[in-house]
């Protein structure tokens, strides 16, 4: 039997390995716009506001604070692994740093979900040595 494709695994490269290795870390990278100084995710070698090249966008290291910004229960999804998984929560959430950020909120239960919930950053492992960005409700 051939191995299962799975559909929720990154394909890092030169580019974005900082980004996992970080994340294999416990930290998650923002990029940051020395000219503009505005941040962004997902990560690009420019800058997608002010078009600054990559020599003016730098890796930086996010609070891990966020705001839920909108979500919805997945409760049936056929890519694998997702449909093991069900029902989990897809959420879009706003980084503090302003970045807006499609992730998955876990540890909550959907009828304690809120737009405006505070949430703080916390890692899945994805596959051996692979790690996601996932965020929680924060601590009170
Ligand atoms: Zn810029």
């Amino acid at each position: 039997m051939s191995a299962t494709v799975r559909y929720d695994l990154p394909e890092a490269d030169d580019f974005t390995r900082p980004y996992w290795d970080a994340a294999a870390a416990g930290r998650l990278l923002l990029r940051r716009c020395a000219d503009c100084g505005r941040a962004h995710h997902y990560p690009r070698e420019f800058c997608p506001f002010c078009w600054a090249g990559e020599d003016r966008v730098t890796w930086e290291t996010a609070s891990g604070r966020a705001t839920l910004y909108t979500w919805s229960v997945i409760h049936r999804n056929d890519l694998p692994p997702f449909g093991t998984r069900v029902p989990y929560t897809a959420a879009v959430v706003d980084l503090a740093e302003g970045p807006r950020m499609m992730t998955e909120v876990v540890d909550c239960e959907a009828p304690e979900l809120r737009i405006g919930m505070p949430l703080t950053v916390t890692f899945r492992e994805a596959a051996d040595g692979v790690w996601v960005a996932v965020f929680r409700p924060a601590p009170d």
